[in-house]
């Protein structure tokens, strides 16, 4: 594989995510949320996201910024690279169809939601999440500079660690024992299948 295609494919990956989201952003849009734990971190660490996941690998590949930063590319972390981002894509299609009406972009409880420990959601608790730290490894596979391969990973970093203990609780809060038993069947990241 050569740099140009990887380079392809991670831009490839950005507008399937972004055809992935679309339709639940809209319908999230119109749900009445019953509680709403959103925090000033929360929303910092969403733009972080972006910035580190979208923008700032975009104004490398198209401007060569952080060029000084630049590594070798080696086809064969391309290659993982794309099934990195392949996965990526599945679970993150697989966890919005799954979680439906009860997702949102933060952390809210929307009228009559309902625990979800179904689909991708029977052995591991936050999937969606651990689709992000997927397409941020795919990032670091797929771009060969220290900066803008690396910051979709940082950016993962400081969301998923900010936000997994206020989810956990605010879901205890909501749904009580079932949401303890819940946690017993299943680890936060990877399945728990014994
Ligand atoms: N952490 C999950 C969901 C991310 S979306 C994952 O990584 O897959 C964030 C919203 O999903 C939260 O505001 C919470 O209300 C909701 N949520 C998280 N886990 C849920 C579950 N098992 N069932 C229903 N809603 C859930």
């Amino acid at each position: 594989m050569t740099q140009m295609t990887a380079a392809l494919i991670w831009a490839a990956g950005i507008v399937v995510w972004t055809i992935i989201r679309w339709p639940h952003r809209r319908k999230a849009r119109r749900m009445q949320t019953v509680t709403d734990k959103r925090s000033t971190m929360e929303r910092i660490s969403l733009g972080l996201t972006i910035l580190g996941l979208v923008i700032l690998p975009a104004l490398h590949l198209s401007t060569g910024l952080f060029e000084f930063a630049n590594t070798s590319f080696w086809s064969s972390a391309g290659w993982l690279g794309l099934v990195a981002m392949i996965a990526f894509l599945y679970l993150f299609y697989r966890s919005h169809k799954d979680l439906a009406r009860n997702w949102s972009v933060s952390l809210e409880i929307r009228k009559d939601h309902q625990l979800v420990d179904t689909g991708v959601y029977k052995n591991v608790r936050h999937p969606m999440y651990a689709s992000f730290w997927l397409w941020g490894i795919a990032q670091f596979l797929l771009i060969p500079n220290w900066i803008a391969g690396l910051s979709g990973l940082f950016s993962i970093a400081v969301l998923y660690f900010s936000r997994i203990g206020a989810e956990e609780r605010m879901m205890h809060q909501q749904f009580g024992a079932a949401y303890e038993e819940y946690c017993r069947n299943t680890y936060r990241l990877i399945p728990k299948l014994f």
